[in-house]
């Protein structure tokens, strides 16, 4: 991954692996991508926050989340301004916008956009790339 971001936090790859799941590494770190339909949240309807599965930061919240049919966990916008940083991608023969964590630079998805009001785009996003906390 070329490192235009300037993520707050900083790790060695080593730390990362100890850290993170094989899969939440090949997603995060390598920028892979979970099959559609087969990882965490596609389908999930409670209410409550998404945290970044590598450094815990809030990235969003179930109220901006809808159902795209995509097998992805899709939102209209991030919980906050600057919590995910946007990367030009022209791997795999397409020009896409990558999404990443603006805490740790962790590769979340990508943002298209096609997708409802109000903002009219689509956060599709690895579900082994957050992780969630119910609202109580
Ligand atoms: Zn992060």
């Amino acid at each position: 991954m070329s490192d235009v971001t300037n993520p707050k936090i900083q790790k060695s790859d080593i730390e990362w692996r100890e850290q993170l799941s094989p899969e939440q590494y090949r997603i995060l770190r390598q920028a892979g991508t979970e099959r559609a339909f087969t990882g965490p949240f596609w389908n999930a309807k409670e209410k409550g926050l998404y945290r970044c599965a590598g450094c815990g930061e809030e990235l969003f919240i179930s109220d901006t989340k809808f159902d795209s049919g995509c097998g992805w966990p899709s939102y209209f916008e991030p919980v906050k301004p600057g919590a995910v940083t946007e990367h030009r991608d022209i791997s795999h023969g397409m020009v896409r916008t990558e999404v990443r964590c603006a805490n740790c630079g962790g590769h979340l998805g990508h943002v298209f956009p096609d997708g409802p009001p109000p903002t009219g785009l689509r956060y599709c996003i690895n579900g082994h790339a957050m992780t969630f906390e119910p609202l109580k």
